[in-house]
């Protein structure tokens, strides 16, 4: 099992760890601990290295298996073994350029249900840039420019970005959350991460995520389209 120390500690750039485990022929090594986000919720899994006995090993993609988080080795170097002690690092760059882009997915979440009612029903980033689809008939060409500005005030509000682990129960007597579906996650799941943009949004979510709107910089509405009489969808660029 990983402990998911970006959970708690979205700033966290590199980490000590312990491999348990090693698979050579997908080479992909399991973690005890891990800073690294291993990709869900629309939100790209981090790169990076691990240090291992003053060798340098490339993280080319981590992905979560069960509860294990699975950091996959690039090269043909022989792989460290179990036992071994690492130090990892990310690619901070990359990974702070997602946590100002998934926030901005976020402001515009909580934008676009606050003015107009619409509710989200996906969405995907990359460094910089992401689309989120709406259930939002009354969406039109016009309203591109009343959404940017609105987005953007948020941002120059510097709202506070608040994360929060819940038991389950108490997580389901939030209006707030019930409206983004959590009563779909698995019957399993015993705690729900919360992300409060405060006085703006909250939303159960697994990502990383700045800890305050300003960070996030200037934001434009790149485009729109319709999919439909309903779904809208709707693309953004941090600048
Ligand atoms: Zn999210």
């Amino acid at each position: 099992m990983t402990e998911l120390l970006y959970q708690n500690d979205s700033y966290l750039k590199e980490f000590d760890a312990e491999i348990l485990r090693v698979d050579a022929e997908s080479r992909a090594v399991v973690l005890n601990r891990t800073a690294f986000y291993p990709g869900g919720g629309g939100q790209p899994c981090d790169l990076g290295l691990l240090r291992v006995a003053g060798a340098e090993y490339p993280v080319r993609k981590v992905k979560k298996q069960g509860a294990d988080a699975l950091h996959f080795i690039g090269g043909d170097m022989t792989l460290p073994e179990v036992g071994a002690t690492v130090h990892g690092e990310l690619d901070w760059e990359r990974r702070y350029q997602l946590m100002r882009t998934h926030t901005a997915m976020h402001i515009l979440c909580g934008v676009v249900f606050r003015d107009y009612g619409a509710l989200v029903t996906g969405g995907n980033m990359e460094p910089l840039k992401g689309r989120m689809d709406f259930e939002f008939e009354t969406m039109r060409k016009e309203l591109v420019a009343e959404i940017e500005e609105a987005i953007n005030r948020e941002v120059e509000n510097g709202r506070e970005v608040k994360v929060a682990i819940l038991p389950r129960e108490e997580a389901f007597q939030i209006p707030d959350l019930i409206r983004t579906k959590i009563n779909l996650l698995p019957e399993g799941i015993k705690e729900i991460r919360t992300i409060e943009i405060v006085g703006l949004d909250l939303q159960a979510d697994g990502g990383t995520h700045v800890r305050n709107t300003s960070e996030v910089g200037r934001l434009r509405v790149a485009n729109y389209k319709s999919k439909g009489k309903i779904n809208k969808r709707i693309y953004v660029e941090l600048l």
